[in-house]
């Protein structure tokens, strides 16, 4: 029995035996090699799940919008399950109203290749899970080519640095999709959208696209999981996992933290050491 197959087995089951309201999985999209976010609630409708390498949403970001619907299984991936776990810890979602449907991922793909997020991926199995759904993967070498990039970018003069991410940065719209698909960036007011007072300037000059992508990213810092999500859905192209994964480099460096990996270990900057590294502070 294939993966896909099993899946639809499994929700159908958990459906009709009403373990849960709703199964949130992947079906097919609009588009050949497009796939979407589908919503099961009867079990009839399971058949329309699919899970293949165009799977690629992370599925977390729906169930703080669907957690009033009673007990919600969903697919998680080995980034899936990691925002899942940030969203326990943060108390955004109850564990007892959850079933973790595990797969393991060989990486998503975009416009016919393999993400970006994905070549420096080191957790394609789930870190949590109520049963998976077919075999655990192996874990891919680290990327040379990402690896190098961003040991050339690590070792630009911090001006230099500036530039680069001034001319990625001046190219933002200022759409938000970034935003929007990111499952641990779920403010009720976001700060950009703050208006009394109005804490960034709405337009999309370098210097209010900066100043939000830098906030962004230190609210995202020791939360965000390099799951790519928000870099598939900007528009521009924007290198957007260059960001983040210096953010969770210097946390996994300063902190011994990676987000979401143990859901027992408190997050990195949700406690204060004294010994933390703090030469910065002059
Ligand atoms: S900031 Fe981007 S990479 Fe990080 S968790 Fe959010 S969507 Fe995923
Ligand atoms: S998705 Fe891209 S263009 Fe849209 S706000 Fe985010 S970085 Fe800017």
């Amino acid at each position: 029995m294939s993966r896909s197959e099993k899946l639809r087995q499994r929700a159908k089951e958990l459906l009709a035996s009403k373990e849960v309201a709703m199964v949130i999985g992947y079906c097919a999209g609009s588009k050949p090699g497009l796939s979407q976010p589908a919503f099961i609630t009867r079990p009839e409708e399971a058949q329309r799940l699919i899970f293949d390498s165009t799977c690629s949403q992370n599925l977390a970001n729906y169930l703080l919008k669907v957690k009033n619907s009673g007990k919600v299984a969903v697919v998680a991936k080995g980034c899936d399950s990691r925002s899942i776990v940030v969203l326990l810890q943060e108390n955004q979602i109850q564990r007892e109203n959850l079933y973790i449907l595990g797969v393991g991922c060989d990486g998503v793909v975009q416009n016919g290749a393999k993400s970006v997020s994905c070549l420096a991926c080191q957790y394609p199995n789930p870190v949590i899970y109520d049963e998976m759904i077919g075999d655990e993967v192996e874990k891919p070498a680290p990327d040379p080519i990402v690896a190098k990039n961003d040991k050339e970018f690590e070792q630009l003069s911090s001006a230099e640095r500036w530039q680069v991410l001034s001319e990625d940065i001046s190219r933002c719209i200022r759409c938000y999709a970034c935003r929007q698909v990111c499952p641990n960036c779920y403010c009720p007011v976001c700060f950009v959208d703050a208006s009394m007072p109005q804490l960034v300037g709405r337009t999309h000059n370098l210097s209010d696209n900066m100043a939000f992508h830098i906030i962004r990213a230190l609210h995202m810092a020791g939360r965000c999981v390099e799951c790519g999500a928000c870099h598939r859905a900007c528009p521009m192209g924007i290198d957007l996992m260059r960001l983040n994964r210096r953010v969770a480099r210097i946390v996994r460096e300063r902190f011994d933290s990676v987000a979401g990996v143990d859901i027992n270990k408190p997050p990195a900057l949700t406690q204060f050491n004294p010994a933390d590294p703090q030469e910065f502070i002059k």
